[in-house]
């Protein structure tokens, strides 16, 4: 903000969540000169960075590595980071849309899907993400259940065959000495490094043809020092529907040379085992209070590419079932939200209410396009949804309300335990402090009080 300028010709923006696609909308909106504007980051967790604290996988530390080239926003003169403030819990959609002249709601899709088979409300049914939450240190994690069930697992099944389904399958997979340069939490670790898992099978309901891992995540299961990686060679035989598939896809290509090279590997008696099962549909799981074994059906590609039963059976015994199987993005009352599509309806950025252009306000990220692409696809959407914002800024100055409750004072009057920028510099300290105290360049802090408690919030 230039010296001597009035709060009318600047533009107060809230950006709803402080993940990649959060900080890519602020970084967007900073990295512009046409419009002089304050940006209220508002992040529900007392920390920034989301999905690149939460949700990457601690051993891929050079993706995790984007929060240094994204940390230098957050001590910019025209942002303001408000952390653990949840929108729709401590302040309401139209209390923030009265504060501000727009905002962009930029807050993931943090929900899971479910199976909807018998048997799924067991013991030791979990979904993926929520295992994920757990080894990132995220304070939404349930602390006790995966430590428990990691003690007593022998065989885990995941199910699906994405990017997540391969990062939990790659953690389970590691010793404790492939995982403690991570920033994963200490007990995380020690559950980690001393379970009793010694195969892990990964199911695709369709052929490999149709599987959603990058040939890039799916390699590294082929190069653990730990596991050995087992796939069945018949399931690479390609129907015509997944050859053509193939034959027009180069990615695809290479997902399959890498699986027929393990097709024909030898076990070399590694400690653990990786196997990946294609063609199998989640039919029920058993048990008796906990899961012992998930039953499935073999199916095979119908000329659509979709999967169709054969009626065959097939069943893996496993004390740990993790459902992988996608994200759900977030209702958040006062907002529109289209279940089906699960995103906040939106024509290129601009939020539809009622099928029409909502004044003032934006979407970006997961909540705008729904839970696919990778971090950089937040940056185009970003960029996009930002252009659209300041294509309007001209009708949103003139439309400011100069009596207004500025968001400040608004936050500040709930007297809520906030953390803002000192305090998240505060955790930042505490938590390099502690993992060097290990050796690590850092170690999470796990639980929400004790966040708040090293933060000084
Ligand atoms: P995803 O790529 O959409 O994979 C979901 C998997 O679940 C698919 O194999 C899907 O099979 C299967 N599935 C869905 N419903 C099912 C059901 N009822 N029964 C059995 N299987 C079912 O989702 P994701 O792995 O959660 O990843 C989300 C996004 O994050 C992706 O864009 C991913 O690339 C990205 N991501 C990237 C990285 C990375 O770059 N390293 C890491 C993690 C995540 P169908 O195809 O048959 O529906």
């Amino acid at each position: 903000m230039k010296p001597g300028m009035t709060s009318q010709q600047w533009l107060d923006v809230a950006v709803v969540g402080a993940g990649p696609a959060g900080l890519y909308a602020a970084e967007a909106l900073l990295n512009q000169k046409d419009v002089a504007v304050r940006i209220h980051l508002i992040e529900r967790l007392p920390v920034p960075f989301g999905l690149l604290r939460y949700g990457v996988a601690p051993d891929h530390q050079n993706i995790r590595a984007v929060r240094q080239n994204l940390a230098p926003l957050l001590v910019q003169p025209d942002l303001k980071f408000y952390g653990n403030i949840a929108l729709g819990r401590d302040i309401s959609v139209a209390e923030l849309r009265a504060s501000v002249d727009a905002v962009i709601y930029a807050y993931g899709a943090a929900g899971d899907r479910r199976l909807d088979i018998p048997g799924e409300a067991l013991k030791g049914c979990a979904a993926a993400t929520d295992f994920v939450a757990w080894y990132c240190g995220n304070p939404d994690a349930c602390l006790g259940n995966f430590e428990s069930a990691l003690k007593v697992t022998k065989s885990v099944v995941v199910i699906g065959v994405g990017n997540v389904a391969i990062d939990v399958s790659r953690i389970l997979a590691k010793s404790r000495a492939g995982l403690s340069h991570t920033e994963m939490p200490e007990h995380v670790l020690e559950a980690l490094g001393n379970s009793a898992v010694t195969d892990i099978h990964v199911i695709g309901r369709r052929g490999p043809a149709q599987a959603s891992f990058t040939t890039k995540e799916l390699r590294e299961l082929g190069e653990l020092a730990d596991a050995d990686v087992f796939v069945d060679a018949n399931d690479l035989q390609l129907d015509p529907v997944s050859a053509a598939a193939v034959a027009g896809n180069r990615a695809l290509a290479r997902n399959i040379d890498v699986l027929r090279e393990w097709s024909q590997r030898k076990p070399t008696g590694k400690l653990k085992r990786i196997h990946l099962h294609f063609f199998l549909r989640p039919v029920a799981l058993s048990g008796a209070e906990s899961v012992t074994a998930i039953r499935f059906e073999r199916t095979r590609i119908d000329d659509t590419g979709n999967c169709r039963g054969t009626g065959e059976h097939h069943q893996i015994e496993a004390q740990l079932v993790l459902r992988s199987i996608g994200f759900r993005g977030k209702h958040i009352e006062g907002l529109p939200f289209d279940v089906e599509l699960n995103r906040i309806p939106n024509l290129e950025g601009r939020v539809l209410r009622d099928g029409r252009v909502a004044c003032g306000e934006y979407v970006s990220g997961w909540i705008r396009r729904g839970p696919i692409g990778v971090l950089g696809t937040n940056k185009l959407d970003a960029s996009e949804s930002v252009a659209a914002l300041l294509a309007d800024a001209p009708a949103l100055l003139a439309a400011k309300d100069g009596a207004r409750t500025e968001l400040d004072d608004l936050v500040r009057s709930r007297a809520l335990r906030r953390c803002e920028l000192p305090n998240w510099h505060a955790i930042d300290a505490a938590e390099k402090l502690l993992g060097q105290s290990r050796g690590r360049d850092r170690t999470i802090i796990h639980r929400l009080e004790s966040l708040l408690e090293a933060g000084g919030a």
